[in-house]
């Protein structure tokens, strides 16, 4: 019963070359229109989340996206998905759902917890570096506070030699449904047991070095390699240095977000830079060598003979990195501002009028006040 499998990118309705950018928003829409919670009970939109969301688990992952282009979904199958299925085992889902679903549904979505293993908590950092460490690279220390195993307790919370109890109030399910009825039937609400907070499990002695938590507190060094094209807003996963995870599930990660300084000389967008810079109007008129400053250090450019002010021209490869390969570079666009004199001294004011007599005389045309009669020839 091979199923014909759509292709993800149709699926999300996006182009082969969408960015990441693109095909999270496609994801986000498609989510929120399908998802479970909006349409309680409709199967075909649950069908279609959870086709949604394998395209997106796919797409949004470099490495099985460059799969997916090359062997398409074969590159998926014969793993522990079933016939022709997707193997969901390796997937980050916990990761995906936590950070769509935080914020298109107001967070919660954790609350039905289980005894079971489970991640810790996603940790979130900023760090700020500046515009060229976003350009190229960098690597940046990072202090936290992450907890760690309590020593004396093993993480268990218990008083060594005492043991924990299974809560009564939840017998040891962590989690307590209660049932209402309402127009549309009967409604089941799962929430976490406030007794034992989830774990199904009383501590009546508490380990007195972690207050019964398991935990301890501890300020830790981290060094975090923020990679070249990195842009302002955008987050560096760090694997398991978030909290602990719950009966031995992993830890949840840390997201570092960069904000990126703004420079005085470049602005960006997307993978190109912009900037400007000043040339003087015998520059604009006859040409010459112009200094510009780029990325990579000062570069001449021969300024071309007739250059008109707030000309752009291209820098080809003078932009940021691309953040998927550092070979690619975006451009430098740059101004040329064609800048006038706001004093001269009298030789060039000179020379200026020598240059207006010899080009048209747009001093005297308009036949206006005494002073500008005056010609370059007649000194008063
Ligand atoms: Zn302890
Ligand atoms: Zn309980």
């Amino acid at each position: 019963m091979a199923e014909e499998k759509r292709d993800y990118y149709e699926v999300l309705g996006v182009d082969k070359n969408a960015d990441d950018g693109a095909i999270k928003r496609a994801y986000r829409k498609l989510a929120k229109k399908y998802h479970p919670d909006s349409n309680p009970g409709d199967k075909e939109a649950e069908a279609k989340f959870k086709e949604a969301s394998e395209a997106y688990a796919v797409l949004s992952d470099a490495d099985k996206r460059r799969q997916y282009d090359q062997f398409g979904h074969s590159a998926f199958s014969g793993g522990g998905g079933g016939a022709g299925g997707f193997d969901f085992s390796g997937m980050d889902f916990g990761d995906i759902f936590g950070d769509f679903f935080g914020d298109i549904f107001g967070g919660g979505r954790r609350g039905a917890s289980n005894n079971g293993p489970q991640k810790g908590a996603n940790l979130r950092a900023q760090v700020r570096i500046k515009f060229e460490e976003a350009a190229f690279g960098c690597e940046k220390e990072l202090e936290i506070v992450l907890k760690d195993e309590c020593q004396t307790c093993h993480g268990t919370g218990a008083k060594p030699g005492t043991s924990k109890t299974t809560c009564t109030r939840c017998n040891g399910q962590g989690r307590i449904v209660t049932t209402q009825q309402s127009l549309f039937g009967t409604v089941q609400n799962v929430t976490t047991c406030p007794e034992c907070n989830g774990s199904g499990q009383i501590i009546k002695e508490k380990c007195v070095d972690c207050h019964g938590t398991g935990y301890v507190a501890k300020k830790k060094r981290i060094s975090v390699s923020i990679p070249a094209g990195i842009d302002n807003g955008q987050s560096v996963r760090i694997r398991e240095k978030g909290e602990p995870g719950l009966n031995g599930g992993p830890r949840g990660d840390l997201l570092v977000e960069v904000i990126v300084a703004g420079s005085d000389k470049f602005q960006r967008s997307g993978y190109d830079v912009y900037s400007e810079t000043e040339i003087s109007f015998a520059q604009a008129a006859l040409g010459g060598e112009a200094v510009i400053d780029t990325l990579d250090g000062k570069v001449v450019y021969e300024v071309k003979a007739g250059t008109q002010p707030n000309t752009r021209i291209r820098l080809k490869g003078k932009g940021i990195p691309s953040l998927r390969s550092s070979s690619i570079r975006g451009d430098q666009y740059v101004t040329l501002k064609v800048v006038v004199p706001k004093s001269m001294n009298s030789e060039a004011k000179e020379a200026l009028r020598a240059f207006d007599a010899a080009c048209g005389q747009t001093l005297s045309k308009d036949g206006g006040k005494g002073s500008k009669r005056r010609g370059p020839f007649h000194r008063s």
